[in-house]
């Protein structure tokens, strides 16, 4: 089940309090270690991989958690590659190191043609090489050093993007939510769990600023009712690359549905633009620039099953380059 109906506002603060983040993870190993997403102990299973609350491929960082066994660990590196694809040539172009270097991106290839087939590779300098097979996939401005790709992003099962982003949150809920929030590490686990979901990813681009390290934060609504709608009980905001990406969380078995009838959902947006007023590049700009266009919002639905494909046309701006367009590809710095 899931629900698409939704009406924007913008007072976040106010309804929504933070509950995790990298300062709230514990930080000693437990004497007996309980995966929290199985429910079984050390004398179980094995608790040998090392366990990220954010994946490493969003960002090297060191959001260790010690209750994650190595089977759930497994489990959910499968839709953690369905994540690093749908983001990928975003981390590939703003240049995030993963666990070991920068992701390279490559394409896929449409109706089996080579020329479709854009890739971004890292030189051991440092360099960027953009592989650009088909001149339909950019524009380039030198004058103006400024370039729009499109991404032939490879195919990718939508709601593993959104499994993952869960399971990002789940491992930063405290402890003592667990069981509150039981049915969401329950429908993690098993597809066939019923529950109501909002598939929505919410994304916003910056243009001024990226994060050097990835951050997480895990938002609870203080009043979930009001007149003519509700908020959903968790959000979860994760900074990254240049993206700051926000997802609602499903519905507890303890939400009030009787009470909600006939309420539709107000899904408050976490205030991603201020990222963008609070860079040092402001500083000198007369207060009543408008700062609006500097920033991209977009919003993506997640909640198919089946492998689907998706372009993402970035716009970015270079230093120096050398363009060889006859040869329909470029190196530059
Ligand atoms: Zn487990």
């Amino acid at each position: 089940m899931k629900n698409d109906s939704h009406q924007f506002r913008n007072s976040f603060a106010e309804i929504y309090t933070i509950i995790g983040s990298s300062k709230t993870l514990p930080k000693n190993v437990p004497n007996l270690r309980t995966c929290r997403f199985c429910g079984k102990n050390e004398n179980d299973v094995a608790f040998k991989k090392i366990a990220h609350a954010c994946p490493e491929l969003l960002g090297q960082n060191n959001f260790v958690i010690y209750d994650e066994c190595d089977l759930c660990n497994e489990k959910f590196s499968k839709y953690e590659s369905h994540l690093s694809k749908f983001f990928l040539p975003y981390l590939s172009v703003v240049g995030v190191k993963g666990k070991k270097k920068i992701p390279n991106f490559q394409a896929r290839k449409d109706n089996d043609d080579e020329k479709t087939r854009t890739s971004v590779k890292y030189t051991d300098d440092g360099k960027i090489n953009l592989f650009l097979s088909s001149l339909d996939d950019y524009k380039v401005d030198i004058e103006n050093k400024t370039m729009s790709i499109r991404f032939r992003n490879p195919a990718i099962k939508p709601i593993y993007v959104y499994k993952s982003l869960l399971k990002i949150a789940l491992s930063f809920l405290p402890k003592i939510k667990i069981r509150k929030y039981q049915l969401l590490f329950d429908w993690l686990q098993n597809d066939n769990t019923e529950i109501v979901f909002f598939s929505t990813l919410f994304i916003t681009k910056l243009t001024r600023k990226k994060f050097g390290k990835p951050s997480v934060q895990l938002y609870e609504a203080n009043k979930i009712f009001t007149d003519k709608g509700f908020h959903p009980e968790l959000t979860l905001v994760v900074n990254f690359a240049n993206i700051v990406a926000q997802i609602y969380l499903p519905l507890s078995a303890s939400f009030d549905y009787p009470k909600s009838n006939g309420k539709s959902p107000t899904l408050e947006l976490y205030p991603a633009f201020h990222y963008n007023m609070d860079s040092e590049k402001y500083e000198n700009v007369e207060p009543d620039t408008p700062i609006t266009v500097n920033y991209k919002f977009e919003s993506i639905d997640l909640h198919s099953e089946v492998n689907s494909i998706r372009d993402e046309v970035i716009n970015f701006t270079f230093e120096s380059g050398d363009f060889n367009i006859e040869k329909n590809s470029s190196d530059f710095l």
